[in-house]
């Protein structure tokens, strides 16, 4: 087997690193905060690296996950960053939900070291990366994926390649673009339903079996609004990141896209209304406020 590194543990990362740790792949975690990945190694046996340099040394393929392509990019530089450590024939697979032209800008700077890169972002949510059943979206070389294929299936149910690099990126921003847009949507509808008389359960209960549904309406609604839990599992901020990423890539081809790019100026502002930490789903509270009305 490979030896595999795996660098941010995140909400997101951190199970997906669990699941790899298991595995006998010698697998070595770096943090930004190293508390989190002293405890995660302690947790797991994995090893600590004490900078993006040593957890590449050596590995035959580093994994990423965080925020932004920009945070990715910012490791590679300097003597304990990524460049300093990966190998000649080694893989940097970028689990960030990214954006095309950064990650594009990445590979570039890796082929000229004899480094591949994929794209490869995930979805799923917490739930999906702890049960190990993550859809990744590769963009790249085909061939590459072949070789990191089993690593990813570690943690991955379905691994699609979805064409040349930044193509995983952009189906990751779109398919957000549209959950966005169905949380965003459905908040709507259902606070009309709620002035117009209709209880918003009995409404979702018809909805649910109709054709206006949406994985929003069966899932996220009964779990998290109606029963006001609103779990923090994946900050709205990621998810205006992710729509702006698709609106943007609708803009770099010159597509007229009027939804896409109102859903983007919607999240930006609910972003900056509600701040870092909130959950995604909390941007229907701010739907709420506006329709001075409780979902539930
Ligand atoms: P979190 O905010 O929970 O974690 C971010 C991770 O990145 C932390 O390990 C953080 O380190 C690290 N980090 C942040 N900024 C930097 C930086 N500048 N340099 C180095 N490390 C940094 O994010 P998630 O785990 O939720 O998300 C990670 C990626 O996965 C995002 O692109 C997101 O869109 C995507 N994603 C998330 C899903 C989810 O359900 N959460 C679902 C699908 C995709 P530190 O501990 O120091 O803060």
């Amino acid at each position: 087997m490979p030896t595999v590194a795996f660098l941010g543990l995140g909400a997101i990362g951190a199970p997906m690193a669990r699941h790899l740790a298991a595995h006998d792949l010698g697998l070595r975690v770096w943090n930004r905060t190293a508390t989190r990945a002293a405890a995660f190694a302690a947790s797991h046996g994995a090893i600590r690296a004490a900078t993006p340099a040593d957890a590449a040394r050596g590995a035959d393929i580093v994994l990423t996950c965080l925020p932004v392509s920009a945070d990715v990019e910012s490791l590679l530089d300097g003597p304990d960053g990524l460049l300093a450590g990966l190998a000649s024939g080694s893989v940097l697979v970028d689990c960030t939900s990214g954006d095309p032209a950064t990650s594009r800008r990445i590979a570039a700077r890796l082929a000229a070291q004899g480094i591949a890169f994929l794209d490869a972002p995930v979805s799923g949510g917490v739930v999906g990366a702890e049960n190990a059943a993550l859809t990744v979206m590769v963009g790249g070389e085909a061939a590459v994926l072949e070789r990191v294929r089993p690593v990813l299936a570690v943690f991955g149910k379905s691994i699609v390649h979805c064409g040349a690099i930044g193509a995983g990126d952009a189906v990751k921003a779109v398919n957000n673009a549209l959950l966005a847009l169905h949380i965003w949507s459905a908040a709507e509808g259902l606070a009309t339903l709620k002035r117009a008389g209709v209880d918003p359960a009995v409404a979702l209960e018809v909805i649910n079996t109709s054709s206006g549904r949406s994985n929003s309406s069966m899932n996220l609604f009964p779990e998290r609004v109606l029963t006001r839990a609103f779990p923090r599992t994946f900050r709205l901020a990621l998810l205006d990141k992710d729509v702006g990423i698709a609106a943007e890539v609708a803009r770099a081809h010159k597509l007229p896209t009027p939804m896409l790019q109102m859903t983007a100026e919607l999240y930006r502002a609910a972003h900056l209304a509600m701040g870092e930490e909130v959950d995604h789903v909390e941007v229907v509270k701010w739907v709420e406020q506006l329709t001075g009305t409780v979902i539930q």
